[in-house]
């Protein structure tokens, strides 16, 4: 950037020296340096494209134009292109540079050093040589540097550039805290979970930087119309160059030859080639300030097309937090040992319902009673525990005999049944809270017009209809395997309206599969999970459904905002270049109209930072 302010100037020098003297030799040849000074990168850069076989692009038409421009002798026109396109360019590279750096600072949350204690006293040090393990400060006011869990120490902390979630919370010992997060109003000791490049903040970031690398639908189509465009501009110029003063008599050569140059100025594509991405990466830029990570700008584009709305229930309907609420033995079984064989069955579980039942078992697990254990999910467990086959899971994975238990009639609970040895052994009832904020979501997804909201589970149908009660969701699958969910999924992506999209919300952990299925998969609370951030094309750092309403309005906003830069672009373009035709219009006040609508797109599509509700 500073060499080509340096060219704009030493070359503005130049041209305005020429333009001072009077006509002769040495005068063309000062406008020849001046434009060399200023185009003498484009001319090689178009000539470097020539024989690469690539070169329709905006240096040829630049090149174009102005080498015209001194065949017919218009000198100090030819340098005035230049020198305005180059200004221009200097312009938006700054504007642009300035831009990425805004979104970068809204998102760089870490500080680099950190008060650590190493061999008994505390020490700053760079927070990239802090390894896992390692205990550190961090005093009201400041962010904490890595992520890390409390040793000692309580504060309120702020977790807004993280989570967007705007009420600080209490954190005390023991508690999880990701780095850049505000303490407060106390100092905490923490210990380091990871290393500062690992950190879930040194994650999102990563993210965004490469999130507008992918190719979204509306960037593939300014492609395929910039493959036909130029060409087309070309033709249309040497046409209106050399048509009229073959057609008409008094038409002179020379001044159709200078509206073509006009025509072909005009034509230059860089106000959408700079303000597409950027107003994507904008869009990614003030999402992930929400807490809402987009994996990629054709995620964005997802999210704005979105119609239907699919959640899974456990885990994103609901809080997934199970306690267990009644233990119903069946003969033989006292409560005790029905639920002791429950929890030896579910100890190597992740699932909710699993790590609820070891909870309310409550005592150490002796894993030399148990072999062969295997989980399928959807389903339920099965293990071998005291030389025992034990089975615990859902009602129609059970053995037969399992089936005539009857189970005393009780509220929307969730039920997982065990089997020792094929014979039943009783029935746990496990209960699970609503999230706060599912039917504000659900509204919010309403007023968003979406065609429908669907609830999908595997658990009971009693269960289901009291979440979709309380939550407002208008369809509802039950009793579903995971294979019967991808199925569904697929029903209704052959089902929604054209050029709308399913997204798909689900906790991460086993709707990997239909995550992926659906055009946008939105994993919830997975910050720091490798897996989920993988499956899913947005991540909710928080497991907050009102996110997605929100994801959708700005992603529909940013959308919104790149075709209105390529419309009006677009617009601004044939104008001119209708007026230069007419010979209304001279050859820089082309290049000012063209660099004028870059600097006005880049400009509209920072839009989406600021963007609010
Ligand atoms: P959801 O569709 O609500 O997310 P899952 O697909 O994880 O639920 O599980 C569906 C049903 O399968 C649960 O309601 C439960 O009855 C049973 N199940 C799955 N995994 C387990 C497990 N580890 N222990 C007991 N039951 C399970
Ligand atoms: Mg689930």
């Amino acid at each position: 950037m500073k060499r080509q302010a340096g060219q704009i100037l030493i070359g503005g020098g130049v041209y305005a020296l020429a333009l001072c003297l009077s006509a002769g030799t040495v005068k063309l040849a000062l406008f020849v340096a001046a434009y060399l000074i200023c185009g003498g990168d484009v001319l090689w850069r178009s000539a470097k494209n020539l024989r690469k076989g690539e070169w329709l692009d905006e240096n040829f038409l630049m090149s174009l134009a102005t080498v015209g421009a001194f065949v017919i002798g218009e000198y100090p026109e030819a340098v005035a292109v230049m020198l305005f396109y180059q200004t221009g360019e200097f312009f938006l590279h700054w504007a642009l540079h300035r831009s990425r750096r805004s979104v970068r600072a809204l998102l760089e949350l870490q500080p680099d050093t950190v008060l650590v204690r190493r061999e008994g006293d505390w020490r700053h040090v760079p927070a990239q040589s802090v390894e896992p393990g390692e205990v550190f400060r961090v005093k009201p006011g400041e962010r904490t540097a890595l992520d890390a869990v409390i040793q000692s120490g309580q504060s309120l902390v702020d977790t807004s550039a993280l989570t967007g979630e705007s009420l600080p919370k209490q954190a005390t010992p023991g508690e999880e805290l990701f780095a850049g997060v505000i303490v407060l109003d106390g100092e905490l000791e923490l210990k380091a979970l990871r290393p500062y490049a690992a950190s879930a903040v040194a994650k999102i970031l990563e993210l965004v930087e490469n999130a507008s690398a992918k190719k979204t639908p509306t960037e593939r189509f300014i492609t395929r119309f910039a493959r036909w465009y130029t060409p087309a501009v070309v033709a249309a110029a040497v046409l209106t160059a050399f048509v009229p003063p073959l057609i008409w008599p008094d038409a002179l050569l020379k001044v159709w030859v200078y509206r073509a140059l006009i025509f072909l100025v005009i034509s230059c594509p860089c106000a959408l080639v700079l303000s597409v991405p950027l107003g994507f990466f904008g869009g990614i830029g003030a999402a992930a300030r929400r807490g809402i990570l987009i994996k990629g700008s054709n995620s964005l584009e997802g999210l704005a097309k979105g119609s239907v709305m699919v959640f899974d229930k456990t885990g994103t309907l609901t809080q997934g937090r199970f306690s267990v609420s009644a233990v119903y033995p069946a003969e033989g079984f006292s409560k005790q040992q029905l639920l002791e064989i429950a929890a030896y069955a579910e100890s190597a579980s992740s699932h909710p319902l699993a790590q609820a039942i070891v909870q309310a078992y409550g005592k150490e697990i002796d894993r030399s009673r148990i072999s062969q254990v295997h989980e399928k999910a959807g389903a339920g467990v099965w293990a071998r525990i005291d030389g025992r086959e034990v089975f615990a899971g859902r009602k129609d994975a059970s053995d037969a005999a399992a089936l005539a238990f009857a189970v005393p009639p009780q509220q929307a609970h969730t039920e997982v049944f065990v089997t020792v040895d094929g014979h039943a052994a009783g029935v746990l009832a496990l209960a699970d809270t609503v999230k706060k904020d599912a039917a504000a979501a659900i509204a919010g997804l309403k007023t968003l017009a979406f065609d429908q909201t669907v609830m999908l589970t595997g658990d009971r149908a009693e269960t289901a209809a009291s979440v979709a009660q309380q939550t407002g969701v208008e369809q509802v699958y039950a009793s579903l395997l995971p294979a019967d969910k991808v199925r569904i999924v697929e029903e209704l992506l052959n089902n929604k309206r054209p050029g709308t999209a399913v997204l798909f919300a689900g906790d991460g952990i086993n709707d990997a599969p239909v995550l992926a299925r659906a055009d946008v998969g939105i994993a919830m609370g997975a910050l720091g999970s490798d897996a989920a951030i993988e499956a899913a094309d947005v991540v909710l750092t928080d497991d907050q459904l009102s996110k997605i309403p929100q994801a959708v309005a700005l992603s529909r906003f940013t959308l919104h905002i790149v075709k209105q830069n390529i419309w009006f672009s677009l617009l601004v373009k044939a104008a001119v270049m209708a007026l230069g035709v007419l010979g209304m219009a001279n050859l820089w006040e082309a290049v000012f109209a063209d660099v004028g609508v870059a600097v006005l797109a880049v400009l509209n599509s920072l839009r989406p930072l600021v963007y609010k509700k």
